[in-house]
């Protein structure tokens, strides 16, 4: 028996963070070095990838056999000179983080989110708040190839671009190399703002700070606007923090939205709660990047959908997002809030803002178990399709292949080079199969 192969269970189920996504498989492999992925890469012949299972698409499991890569979760080396560290895919951001900020370093833009996966993040193109893709500043991937040997990619070889955003599709990451900067301290000011106002002022926020977030809070008329300027050690000002209980929002939304999929339209009215109880106060707070505006700790599961749009769009998708969702004939009625951030444009293939900057819109449901019902989605990706939007490659969404090769410059050079280097299709699942085979 192989070394991998011990690990194995049989016949069992896979179920993801929120518990939308269920499979059952026949071999579970964990594993906890490089030789084990690369065994359990060459000797099965069907199978994914998953880390943290945060992903709301169905994206990680589907498969015979199932490499758990959490484990695989070690710093490998840090490099003074040239500010690079190397970790194994299995880490979470969370330890990633905190070694590069010991270091006096950061990595200049993070998601939301610290329980994720290195592989994870980097296979679904997991963005910043503010900045680009988080694969955008990775200098090296080292990778199980589909017939298990190791093949490393860096910036100078051509197929880097299309290994940034992989999905799990062109192998499997093994060891993750990034270049770091020095850590900065951000000052942060929070407050809400009437929709005509943040709308009105949004090119000048982009110009002027360095760290631009709204929570749009659809039905209230307002956006609670997260502005940051990098700023030395020396700067003073006075913290103004939110009352004790903002931190109960999550759990509290959940309560209010509870029963909204029987009664959609009590969503207006609990989005009114929500935002005088967690978005009217104003707050100022200083940190670096990560500590300051990265979530610690949720307090509940939800389902996620989230689009991007061209930048240039996003004015007039915007008033069409509004009068959608506020248009009472249909039940798209959308729990709060709907986080929009920008990104600036990249080169990865498979990247939402591989051809030009972009905004990024988030769709929450606060009601996992519910997210069927829940018809913001469907209305949410209609708007955001008539707008040539994306979709995020983790969270949920119905659009197919044929809308992919419209909105993807390099949709067949991807498909391209995925048949070349998984000639065997070892690496599709059935969802995956759907969107990226013809
Ligand atoms: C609460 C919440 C907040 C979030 N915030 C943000 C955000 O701010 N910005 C953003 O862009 N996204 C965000 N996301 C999305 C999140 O970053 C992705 O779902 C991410 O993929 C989760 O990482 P994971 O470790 O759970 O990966 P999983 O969900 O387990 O896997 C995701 C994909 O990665 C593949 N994969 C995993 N490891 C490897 C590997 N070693 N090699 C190759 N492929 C691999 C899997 O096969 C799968 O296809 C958020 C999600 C949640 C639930």
């Amino acid at each position: 028996m192989s070394k991998s192969t011990k690990n194995a269970q049989t016949t069992n189920t896979w179920i993801s963070w929120n518990k939308n996504i269920k499979h059952t498989y026949k071999n579970l492999i964990k594993v906890s070095n490089e030789e084990e992925m690369m065994d359990a890469v060459a000797n099965n012949v069907s199978l994914r990838v998953f880390g943290n299972r945060f992903s709301s698409a169905d994206i990680h499991a589907g498969t015979p056999t199932l490499i758990d890569v959490s484990n695989y979760d070690k710093i490998v080396n840090i490099n003074k000179e040239t500010k690079e560290v190397t970790v194994q895919a299995g880490a979470s951001l969370e330890k990633v983080i905190n070694t590069v900020q010991a270091c006096g370093w950061c990595i200049p833009c993070l998601p939301d989110i610290n329980k994720i996966t290195i592989g994870g993040a980097l296979a679904t193109a997991t963005h910043g708040t503010n900045g680009f893709i988080l694969s955008k500043y990775v200098s090296k991937f080292r990778m199980v190839m589909a017939d298990g040997s190791i093949k490393e990619f860096t910036e100078q070889d051509p197929e880097i671009d299309a290994i940034r955003v992989s999905l799990g599709l062109l192998g499997v990451y093994s060891e993750i190399t990034f270049k770091c900067e020095d850590n900065y301290r951000l000052h942060i000011k929070e407050a809400p703002m009437k929709d005509a106002d943040w709308t009105a002022k949004l090119d000048g926020f982009l110009q002027t700070y360095d760290f631009v977030r709204i929570l749009w809070l659809p039905h209230t008329n307002h956006g609670y606007v997260i502005l940051g300027t990098k700023v030395d050690k020396e700067f003073t000002f006075k913290e103004k923090s939110a009352p004790k209980y903002y931190k109960n929002r999550r759990k509290v939304s959940q309560k209010l939205y509870k029963y909204t999929h029987k009664y959609p339209s009590f969503t207006s009215i609990a989005n009114k709660i929500l935002y005088f109880l967690f978005f009217t106060a104003k707050q100022e707070h200083a940190g670096s990047l990560y500590d300051a505006t990265v979530t610690k700790k949720r307090g509940a599961t939800m389902e996620l959908a989230e689009w991007t749009v061209a930048y240039s769009k996003f004015q007039d998708l915007f008033k069409d997002l509004k009068a959608m969702l506020e248009d009472k004939t249909n039940k798209a009625y959308v729990h709060v809030p709907m986080d929009v951030r920008f990104l600036k444009k990249d080169n990865a293939w498979l990247s939402y803002a591989a051809d030009e900057d972009v905004v990024t819109v988030g769709c929450v449901c606060r009601n996992s178990p519910k997210a069927d019902d829940y018809e913001a989605f469907e209305k949410v990706e209609e708007v955001f399709l008539k707008y040539g939007g994306k979709p995020h490659w983790a969270k949920r969404f119905k659009a197919t292949y044929s809308d992919f090769e419209k909105l993807y410059t390099k949709w067949n050079d991807f498909g391209t080079l995925r048949s070349k280097l998984d000639p065997t299709n070892k690496f599709l699942n059935g969802y995956l199969t759907k969107l990226f085979v013809k």
